[in-house]
């Protein structure tokens, strides 16, 4: 029911965290984060409160002595492009599995959601078919496979590799879906980008000085900047640490809605 993203150069994992925890008036029964640090994805995932999620994550670094700062455990606070999500359980039960991120490719990809996906059942079934194994009962497990694929299917094809094809890929799946979403997405092989993506469910943009901000409703990153862009209705938004750039669906150049938040928080 929250969502958060972070591109910069600060460590991302306290400050999707803390936006979260301002999004948490909203209700929800599991949370997870996803960092990319270096050219690996990090994820951890917890039904219940951000209290569950925080100790995974506590017992996580505490589980590694290695202080080089080269390990998983060390790595997931220490990578700078993050997203994190609040979920309010839609379609399978409030379990750790079913919780987001969900991943594909691998675990390359890590996809976040809010929403209802109304063509999830033939989308699955289509991937089955192509032997994609499913391990949770979202609706969301779908998109992850969707972008996964669209992106093998892109380097195939020989498109240049960066953030640009985050984007793309990301277009191409929002095309096949039907419903309610915002969906933002992170590739461990294109660090410092994260992929939004908005029908009929709210996305906000946060400039910041050298980094940016996702979310759901402002009050996520509201402490670091009030500078924001609401994103209209089918539009797909990619943010690194410097840039902002938006489309359409189709890949058309396209402009959110420019305001300053001047209520306090
Ligand atoms: N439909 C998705 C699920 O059940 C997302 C729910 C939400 O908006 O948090 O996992």
């Amino acid at each position: 029911c929250g969502i958060v993203g972070y591109a910069g150069a600060r460590p991302a994992l306290g400050i999707v965290l803390d936006g979260l925890r301002r999004l948490e008036y909203r209700g929800y029964d599991s949370a997870g984060v996803a960092v990319v640090c270096d050219d690996e994805l990090l994820t951890e995932k917890k039904a219940g409160k951000l209290a569950n999620l925080e100790k995974a994550l506590a017992e996580r670094s505490a589980a590694d002595p290695d202080s080089a700062g080269s390990s998983p455990a060390l790595g997931i606070a220490a990578g700078t492009t993050g997203i994190g999500h609040t979920r309010w359980a839609t379609h399978g039960g409030p379990t750790d599995r079913n919780a987001h991120p969900h991943r594909a490719h691998g675990g390359r990809v890590a996809v976040i959601h809010n929403g209802i996906i109304e063509n999830f059942a033939k989308l699955r079934a289509d991937l089955e078919d192509e032997g994609v194994e499913f391990v949770s009962d979202t609706d969301t497990e779908c998109a992850a496979h969707l972008l996964a694929g669209e992106l093998a299917r892109l380097r195939a094809a020989g498109e240049p590799e960066g953030p640009g094809l985050l984007a793309t890929a990301m277009r191409q799946v929002c095309q096949r879906l039907e419903g309610a979403f915002t969906l933002l997405a992170v590739d461990a092989d294109i660090p410092g980008a994260v992929v939004g993506a908005r029908r009929n469910s709210p996305l906000v943009v946060g400039r910041g000085a050298g980094e940016n901000y996702l979310a759901s409703d402002v009050s996520a990153f509201i402490e670091h900047t009030r500078e924001a862009v609401e994103l209209g209705q089918d539009q797909v938004v990619l943010i690194t640490a410097d840039d902002i750039e938006i489309t359409d669906f189709a890949g058309r150049p396209a402009t959110g809605k420019d305001f300053h938040i001047d209520w306090d928080a």
